[in-house]
């Protein structure tokens, strides 16, 4: 017996909670679980993580969580749960299964079979955002080493687990060289380690197009956390409907398992919610725990129902649907239809003790890390580049002036009067002619010596070499 976490949550969550334990219970499901209460309650209790400390004990004690779908209070301050559990337990890797059920569930791609394998901890979701100036808002985007070899590894693992042939990687690395850059990167060097399976990368871009109108050319995708969200949604949605998929996230300790789906507010407390997107979660989390041979019951019991036509409401169709059910109803189905296997939808057979091997992450030794320079971000209200030029030359020491931009675009030297400026200022500073060696110290007098001209200096960013390479972007058009 596995002892896990719940959390019915908010909206439809305690119906497809409750539907989806039903079935688990009637298909002798090797847990036992103690439930926890987060989210909406919480929020409005004045908690604005949305969790108690008594449920994080709970939680990190069992290790596996299965969770209904939360509401986000609208409105400043509140978090999202769900982001904050999935880095506060390292879940790095968020797996959205996603396949067509045609003809017994509408659908334009009745033979797509794709998996996104989704980052969940890094990139523009570390929420570390800063007003600057009166214009400027800055989001940073982290991208680490750990965490692209984590995620890609990971997606390898599972394509090698279940028989798949291809992995594609999807980014935007003629824009954003260094993050999307070193995802890139890692993709290609992970993948030369699994000769057997097929790989190839994309622009994100074109590749979401791709894949809204022909999934059927893709198999396992991996993809930073921002791309993952808005991807898997569309791939979830033309398979059928946004209520049938479930997702693991997945980390070194703990795992949990949701819908991808949020709580339906408009439909909750109806009865009439499809549990298919939590059922499937739990599946995955039986395949996590090993308990294999009764995800198969489970999902090939499911498989049934569905070919059946026995439809609730998001899916239902005329013609193709044979009988309207409820929440509840749907869960009897399945229950009703445990040990039989489907005669037209394809048979699920999982391997016994499948399990994806994770293998705690082992740190590369350190780069050789060399100060080169300084940019410093300056709020002013000026429109000339030129004039703040001037005014910043005479800070000039063992670091020097070698570029302005604004927005990224050179804006001086031999700036274009056509680029439109804002009140935020990039004024890179290298190392001059004659100094041997940058110093930390060089900074700080190069900020003293900005303020006495006056000038409101907002932020920083050192310059790097790392072993001889440089860690920073140039300027577009430098
Ligand atoms: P949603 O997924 O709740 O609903 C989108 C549409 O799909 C609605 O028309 C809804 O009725 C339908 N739908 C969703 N699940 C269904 C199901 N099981 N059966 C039948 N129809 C279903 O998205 P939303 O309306 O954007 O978000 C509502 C709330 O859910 C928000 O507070 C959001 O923050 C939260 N949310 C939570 C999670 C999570 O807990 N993992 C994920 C996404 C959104």
């Amino acid at each position: 017996m596995t002892r896990i976490t719940i959390a019915k949550g908010d909206g439809i969550g305690p119906e497809i909670m409750d539907a989806t334990l039903k079935i688990l219970t009637a298909a002798k499901a090797p847990i036992e679980w103690d439930e926890v209460s987060i989210g909406e309650q919480q929020y409005l209790a004045g908690n604005t993580t949305g969790i108690p400390n008594e449920a994080w004990d709970t939680i990190r004690k069992n290790k596996i969580f299965l969770k209904a779908p939360i509401t986000t209070p609208q409105g400043k301050g509140y978090k999202s749960l769900n982001v904050t559990l999935r880095k506060t337990l390292g879940l790095f890797s968020n797996v959205r299964p996603c396949n067509s059920f045609a003809p017994y569930i509408a659908t334009k791609h009745p033979d797509m079979d794709v998996v996104i394998v989704r980052e969940n901890e890094e990139d523009l979701y570390a929420g570390i955002e800063h007003r600057q100036t009166d214009e400027v808002y800055q989001c940073l985007k982290l991208i680490t080493r750990p965490g692209c070899e984590k995620i890609v590894r990971y997606a390898f693992e599972y394509a090698k687990l279940y028989n798949r042939k291809k992995v594609s990687c999807f980014v935007k690395d003629n824009i954003m060289k260094l993050t999307d850059g070193l995802f890139h990167t890692v993709f290609k060097e992970i993948a030369a380690e699994y000769p057997e399976i097929e790989s190839d990368s994309w622009i994100v871009d074109i590749a979401a197009a791709k894949i809204a109108n022909e999934p059927k050319q893709f198999d396992v995708v991996v993809l930073p956390n921002l791309y993952g969200d808005i991807v898997s949604d569309i791939t979830a949605e033309i398979s059928g409907s946004v209520g049938l998929a479930g997702s693991s996230n997945v980390g070194e300790e703990c795992a949990m398992f949701e819908a991808i789906h949020g709580s339906a507010p408009l439909i909750a407390g109806k009865k009439i919610a499809n549990p298919s997107g939590l059922l499937r979660g739990a599946i995955m989390m039986l395949n996590h725990i090993g308990a294999q041979d009764v995800a198969m019951i489970i999902k090939n019991a499911w498989s049934c129902v569905i070919e059946e036509g026995i439809h609730t409401a998001d899916i239902y169709k005329e013609g193709v649907s044979k009988k309207l059910v409820n929440t509840m109803e749907f869960a009897d189905a399945v229950i009703e239809r445990l040990g039989h296997k489907p005669k037209h939808l394809p048979e699920v057979v999982y391997n016994t003790n499948a399990q994806i091997d994770i293998k705690k992450y082992k740190r590369k030794t350190p780069q050789t890390k060399v100060l080169v320079g300084v940019d410093v971000f300056i709020d002013w209200k000026g429109t000339q580049a030129d004039d703040l030029a001037v005014q910043l030359s005479k800070a000039n020491g063992d670091l020097e002036l070698k570029m302005i931009t604004n927005r990224g675009v050179k804006v001086w030297p031999h700036g274009f009067q056509e680029t439109f400026c804002t009140d935020h200022w990039r004024c890179r500073f290298e190392k001059s002619v004659g100094t041997e060696k940058v110093f930390n110290q060089s900074i700080v007098d190069l900020l003293h010596k900005i303020g006495v001209e006056q000038l409101d200096a907002i932020k920083t960013e050192n310059l790097y070499e790392f072993d001889g390479q440089l860690g920073y972007s140039l300027g577009q058009g430098q």
